[in-house]
């Protein structure tokens, strides 16, 4: 999937977020267990605009019934 800087409207390049073993996002489901999602990082060559896009963001969907 490309992605355009906001600022730019340049194609903005694929970067990973640090950290060794991998950062991510979760949802906590209960005492033990979380549902991980990994980060795709984009980044402007340009001006430097990053974006963060969740690698699985159907985890997060919202129960409107709750
Ligand atoms: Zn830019």
């Amino acid at each position: 999937m490309m992605y355009k800087c906001p600022k730019c409207k340049l194609p903005m390049g694929r970067a990973e977020v640090g950290a060794a073993g991998g950062i991510g996002i979760f949802k906590k489901t209960g005492k033990i267990s979380a549902k991980w999602s990994n980060i795709h990082c984009y980044v402007c060559a340009t001006c430097g605009y990053i974006e963060l896009y969740a690698e699985k963001p159907d985890i997060f969907k919202v129960d409107e019934n709750k």
